[in-house]
C-alpha cells in the first residue's frame, strides 16, 4: 500500500486519455503536484491510502479547464463599452481606456479578480496577451494557479511599459528568464495583430519564440477589417501573409480565426500551428463564425478562449463550450458537429497541446500534473443523467463545480477560493470601478 497526499473520487471520472470512456466510480491518486494514478476506485484503493479522500458521491472528476485566449487584466473593464464593432470599441473606448489606466497596481489587482472567476469556473490554466505581466506571475504563484503569460508587443510605445519598441522585446526576453524554471508561470511572446504589428516584429517576436522555444500568442483573422487591412498592406490574406513571414510553426497560438480560405486551413494544418476558437467573443463583436467543424477535420488543434471579459463578458469555458457546441451546429446545417465529447476535448487536451504543455496537463494520466474539476451533480439542471459528457457541455454551470486542484493543491474548496480573500478581491474591483467611473 503506497501512501499518497490525496485520493479524490467521483461517480464518474473523465480522463480524456484513450477512447474516451466514462469510467464509473473512479478515482485519482495525487502525491506532490502529479498525478500517481487514475483508475477506478476499486483498483486505486487496493494499492493507494491517503489521510485525504475527496468524496465523489454525485460527482464527477475531470481535467481542468484551459482558457487559451484572454487578456485576464482586461476584467476591469467589463462592461464598459457593450454593442459596437470590434475597431470602434478598441479604438475609441477599449484603447483610450487601456492608455489611461493600465499600470502594475492595476494589472496586479485585476488579475486576482480575473484568476478567482476562472478558478471558480473549473479553469485552472489560462494563455494570456498582455503587459506587466512579472506582475500578473506573482500574483498566479501566490493564488497557484497556472499561466501562459504572454508579453504583449505592438508598434507603438506605450507609456509607462515600453518607452520604445525594443522595450517590448527587452521585457518579453527578461518574462522569459524571470520564469524558466516556475512550475506555475510559463513565459510567452505576444505580438497582438497584424494591424497593430509589422512583418518585421512578428519576425522578431518569433526568433525570440524560437530561441526560447516558448508559444507565440498573437490575433489572426479576426475580422473583415483585418483581412481587408492585410491585403491592402501586404497583398496576402492574414495566414497566407503569416506564411510568407514564416510565421506558422507548432509554437504559433493564433486566436480567432474567423475569417480563412481553404487554402488557408490547408496551411495552418500542414504547419501544426494552434487556434484559439472564442466563440461569444466573436458573436458579441459580430466579427463572424470562424470555420471550427473545417478546421477541427483538417487536424488543426482548436481549442477555447474567452478573450477580454470586455467583449464577451465572462471568462467561462463551460459557456464557450456550450455555446460553440450549438452554433456550429446551425452554421454548418449540421447536428453531428461540435459534439459533446470534440468540447471537452477541445477545452482540455487540445488546450494543453496548443499552448506547448501537452505533457504536464490536459488530461488526467500517471505523471502529468494534478490541474482538476470536480463538479456537483446533484442539480436540477443535471437532472437526470445518461450522458456525462451532453451534460458538461449543455448543461453544467460554473457554480457546479465544487473542488478546483491545480499541480496537487486545493485552490477551490466547497466553491470557495482557498488560496484568496474572496471579500477583498471583490473590494479591490469595486474601487477600481468607481476610479474609472469618475473619470
Ligand atoms: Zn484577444
Amino acid at each position: 500500500m503506497r501512501q499518497v497526499d490525496y485520493i479524490i473520487r467521483g461517480d464518474y471520472l473523465l480522463t480524456m486519455e484513450g477512447d474516451l470512456s466514462v469510467i464509473k466510480d473512479g478515482a485519482v491518486a495525487v502525491t506532490g503536484s502529479d498525478i500517481v494514478a487514475a483508475g477506478t476506485f476499486a483498483d486505486i484503493s487496493e494499492k493507494y491510502s491517503s489521510q485525504k479522500i475527496l468524496d465523489g458521491k454525485n460527482k464527477v472528476v475531470f481535467p481542468g479547464l484551459i482558457n487559451t485566449h484572454t487578456h485576464a487584466a482586461m476584467v476591469y473593464f467589463r462592461g464598459l463599452a457593450d454593442d459596437l464593432p470590434l475597431q470602434e470599441w478598441l479604438q475609441d473606448h477599449i484603447w483610450p481606456a487601456e492608455g489611461k489606466w493600465l499600470s502594475e497596481a492595476f494589472v496586479g489587482d485585476a488579475v486576482e479578480l480575473a484568476c478567482m472567476e476562472m478558478l471558480k469556473a473549473g479553469v485552472t490554466t489560462y494563455s494570456d496577451m498582455y503587459f506587466f505581466q512579472n506582475t500578473a506571475g506573482e500574483k498566479l504563484e501566490k493564488i497557484g494557479m497556472r499561466g501562459v503569460l504572454g508579453a504583449g508587443i505592438i508598434d507603438f510605445p506605450f507609456t509607462g511599459y515600453a518607452k520604445s519598441v525594443d522595450d517590448y522585446f527587452i521585457n518579453a526576453e527578461n518574462l522569459i528568464n524571470n520564469w524558466k524554471d516556475s512550475e506555475l508561470v510559463f513565459p510567452c511572446v505576444a505580438p497582438h495583430a497584424t494591424y497593430t504589428c509589422g512583418p518585421d516584429n512578428y519576425k522578431k517576436a518569433n526568433a525570440l519564440s524560437e530561441k526560447y522555444n516558448v508559444p507565440i500568442h498573437t490575433h489572426l483573422a479576426e475580422t473583415r477589417f483585418e483581412v481587408a487591412e492585410c491585403q491592402k498592406r501586404y497583398g496576402k490574406t492574414p495566414v497566407e501573409y503569416f506564411e510568407s513571414i514564416g510565421l506558422l510553426s507548432e509554437r504559433l497560438s493564433a486566436a480567432h480565426c474567423v475569417w480563412l480560405t481553404d487554402n488557408e486551413i490547408s496551411l495552418l494544418a500542414k504547419r501544426k500551428a494552434g487556434v484559439t476558437h472564442c466563440i461569444e467573443s466573436n458573436l458579441k463583436l459580430a466579427s463572424g463564425f470562424a470555420p471550427v467543424a473545417a478546421m477541427l477535420k483538417a487536424g488543426i488543434k482548436v481549442a477555447f478562449g474567452t478573450d477580454g471579459a470586455a467583449s464577451n463578458n465572462d471568462l467561462s469555458i463551460l459557456g464557450e463550450m456550450s455555446t460553440a457546441a450549438k452554433v456550429h451546429k446551425a452554421v454548418s446545417m449540421d447536428p453531428t458537429v461540435v459534439d459533446s465529447k470534440t468540447t471537452l476535448l477541445m477545452a482540455t487536451k487540445n488546450g494543453a497541446d496548443l499552448l506547448m504543455l501537452g505533457d504536464k496537463i490536459g488530461s488526467i494520466k500517471a505523471g502529468k500534473k494534478a490541474d482538476l474539476v470536480i463538479a456537483n451533480l446533484q442539480q436540477p439542471h443535471l437532472m437526470p443523467l445518461y450522458d456525462i459528457y451532453s451534460h458538461i457541455t449543455y448543461c453544467m454551470r460554473p457554480s457546479d463545480i465544487e473542488t478546483v486542484m491545480v499541480n496537487g493543491k486545493v485552490v477551490i474548496e466547497n466553491g470557495k477560493p482557498a488560496t484568496m480573500d474572496e471579500a477583498e478581491v471583490i473590494a479591490k474591483a469595486v474601487a477600481w470601478q468607481k476610479k474609472i467611473k469618475a473619470s
